[in-house]
């Protein structure tokens, strides 16, 4: 089932969760156990994340350093079934543009499509780790909106061979990314806005946001989205705080901010125990207020644990 059924057919704010593959290597059975427990929540549909591949140098013996790249966390797709398949739920597997040429990604979507997968949130990717710019595969996508218009292509059942006629269309609900304190990237957040707009004029059908720690940041970005006419439903992404080094982490990693209030509270806690407290309190009170101004989803990041959710949810569900 699509993303926007759900929420067009909930009586209440909804519960939905993003998780990792495991790391190469590792057994299914870990994310099986993280999802064992959060279904005791319902979660509607379940986001797998993508990790594009990275770089890591190692000493080759000779006083070099051999490049090597490494995908350390493949899998998403297979993830994706596993999940449809184990609890019946709805995966939505992350296809980000970032290493990929335009005909692996069709052929992607065309496995997505065959597991009967009903949603994707497309992104561009972030820049390899090492490297500063994203830079796109040769014959790949620059930003998000090229994968959406590939997407949206093949749900008007266009493929990139231009001679494919009469072929079966595809019918993929399209999410993408936003960000109510702007993409890091962006000059400001007009800008951002501008082309978030355009994401959704070419099709996309709901939002995504990035993580935010101050409910206002995310009732503005509502507002000023639907003040330029973006009127599909904006989904509040939350991650619960539960260690003081992540007062430094997330803003370096997702270019955040921290309200003062928050930090002050962190920074007093004695123990870590108490940190963690003040993390999910934060968040249960980010959560009932999102619920009492209507927010579709609650969306939660687990980054691969999800104690901390559990207890979020289980007081406000
Ligand atoms: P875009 O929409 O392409 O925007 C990137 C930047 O370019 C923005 O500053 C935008 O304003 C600007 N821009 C957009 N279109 C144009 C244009 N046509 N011309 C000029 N400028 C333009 N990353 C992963 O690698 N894997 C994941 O699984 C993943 N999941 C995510 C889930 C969510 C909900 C979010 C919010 C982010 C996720 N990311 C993930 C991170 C994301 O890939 C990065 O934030 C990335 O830097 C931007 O992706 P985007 O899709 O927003 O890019």
């Amino acid at each position: 089932m699509k993303v926007t059924d759900h929420i067009e057919q909930a009586k209440s704010t909804l519960f939905s969760v993003e998780v990792l593959p495991p790391l190469k290597g590792q057994n299914i059975n870990s994310l099986f156990g993280t999802m064992d427990k959060l279904m005791e929540f319902a979660p509607s549909f379940v986001d797998v994340t993508y990790h594009r591949e990275e770089y890591v140098y190692r000493d080759a013996g000779n006083g070099l350093l051999e490049k090597r790249t490494v995908r350390k966390r493949p899998g998403t797709v297979g993830i994706c079934a596993a999940l449809k398949h184990r609890y019946s739920i709805d995966p939505v597997p992350h296809i980000i543009c970032g290493g990929f040429n335009t005909e692996e990604t069709e052929n992607a979507l065309i496995d997505l499509n065959f597991l009967g997968i009903d949603n994707v949130l497309v992104l561009r990717g972030d820049p390899i780790r090492s490297e500063g710019r994203f830079k796109p595969d040769p014959n790949g996508h620059s930003y998000a909106i090229e994968l959406l218009d590939q997407v949206v292509d093949m749900n008007n059942g266009t493929y990139l061979d231009p001679e494919l006629k009469n072929t079966d269309s595809t019918n993929f609900c399209v999410g993408v990314a936003g960000y109510p304190e702007k993409h890091y990237e962006a000059p400001n957040l007009s800008s951002d806005l501008r082309y978030l707009k355009k994401k959704v004029e070419n099709g996309a059908d709901y939002i995504v946001t990035q993580m935010f720690f101050d409910n206002e940041a995310y009732f503005n970005f509502v507002d000023l989205c639907r003040e330029n006419d973006i009127h599909v439903p904006i989904i509040p992404g939350l991650k619960p705080l539960t260690g003081k080094r992540q007062l430094v982490s997330l803003p370096q990693n997702f270019y955040v901010n921290l309200p003062e209030e928050f930090v002050e509270n962190i920074e007093q806690a004695k123990t870590k125990e108490e940190v963690r407290e003040v993390g999910i309190d934060w968040c249960i009170r980010q959560c009932k207020e999102l619920m009492e101004r209507g927010a579709p989803v609650l969306h939660f990041y687990s980054m691969g644990r999800s104690a901390a959710i559990e207890e979020v949810a289980r007081a406000i569900f």
